[in-house]
């Protein structure tokens, strides 16, 4: 029997995928099988690898949940085939992108990797070669048992693979472009792989591969500035179709105590909108009653999104909210962990 590893590549799209145009001097979309000849060192790993492309690739800009519903229907349908799943995408959404899919794909016990490059792959200095071939190697890693090294949506970038849904584009110029702010790295890439056991999830219900395909973006970020208007906010609490707000307050969760802004809250609690507060502090957490001016939020009825990224909140509500649970119900959730997106605690 066989003992070689299978890995399915899936291509998206971004820069990774991208040449100039010679006309324009812009960047579009290669053909999809001029990508592999740019990387003739896939020939040399030993895992059988196998494709499949979006058509058209895309601009991670272009991403929409439709995009991540064909993701999550391809890994479904490819599941039993592949030791592991790597996603040649854009970096510009690509955190929202793993976000989602680690909340839509429920009890996977196999690796899919998100990975991309800053460098189109065609350009001599590019990032592409590097990010994907590794990609593909923790891909197909596994214990002496066989067993996957890591199970859960990842993004690899440069020299580190992050919990997908813990991390954020945090560079548009330097190859480091992910940042995971509130969670080690899963596994740091030197000369060797250096797993991190401890942090990479444990799948121990041995439960079959339960795929969610329903997502919901009726959701407003609100992100907080001195001098925001009551016109401006009241705006986005009455959108029509709006069911849930991710609130990007200051420091450890703390807003203006001012009373329009309050009212204007609770109100839309009373509404049965759902409003998640998460800081905008790149490290650290949302700590609702640390401070008076956060405990006014949680007078309004405005609940704790803890360490959050916006990425992994707006994506964590879309799914919930796609779900059909009650408001109720969907406040538990998003104060627990359902996939290690958050730490609670504080
Ligand atoms: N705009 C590109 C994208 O996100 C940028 C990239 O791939 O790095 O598709």
């Amino acid at each position: 029997m066989s003992t070689q590893k299978s890995v399915l590549l899936i291509f998206t799209g971004g820069t990774i995928s991208m040449a100039e145009d010679p006309q324009t001097g812009a960047l579009k979309p290669l053909e999809f099988n001029r990508v592999r000849e740019f990387i003739p060192e896939l020939k040399l790993l030993d895992i059988h690898i196998e494709s499949i492309a979006f058509t058209p690739l895309i601009d991670s800009s272009d991403v929409q949940p439709h995009h991540w519903i064909k993701i999550a229907e391809t890994i479904e349908k490819e599941y039993e085939k592949h030791d592991g799943f790597v996603i040649l995408h854009g970096t510009d959404t690509m955190a929202y992108s793993a976000s989602a899919l680690s909340f839509m794909l429920e009890n996977l016990s196999k690796p899919v990797i998100f990975t991309g490059a800053q460098l189109p792959i065609g350009m001599l200095r590019t990032d592409a070669k590097e990010n994907l071939l590794t990609s593909i190697e923790i891909a197909a890693n596994s214990d002496e048992n066989g067993v996957a090294t890591v199970h859960e949506v990842c993004i690899y970038f440069e020299d580190s693979l992050f919990r997908g849904n813990r991390t954020t584009k945090k560079n548009a110029e330097l190859f480091n472009a992910f940042a995971s702010y509130n969670y080690p790295a899963l596994v740091k890439v030197g000369v060797h792989f250096n797993f991190s056991s401890a942090h990479i999830h444990q799948n121990s219900k041995h439960t079959p591969l339960n795929v969610h395909k329903q997502l919901d973006s009726n959701i407003a970020i609100l992100k907080l500035f001195p001098g925001i208007t009551p016109q401006i906010v009241q705006a986005i609490l009455h959108s029509e179709g709006l069911r849930a707000v991710v609130l990007e307050s200051y420091g450890a969760g703390n807003a203006s105590r001012q009373e329009w802004f309050f009212d204007a809250l609770a109100e839309a609690v009373n509404r049965d909108i759902i409003i998640v507060n998460i800081t905008q502090c790149n490290v650290g957490s949302v700590q609702m009653g640390r401070y008076e001016t956060s405990l006014n939020l949680q007078k309004a009825g405005v609940i704790s999104g803890f360490d959050l990224t916006t990425e992994a909140a707006v994506t964590k509500l879309m799914f919930l909210l796609g779900e059909n649970f009650s408001t109720d119900i969907i406040k538990i959730k998003m104060q627990q962990p359902l996939i290690g997106e958050m730490t609670c605690d504080i």
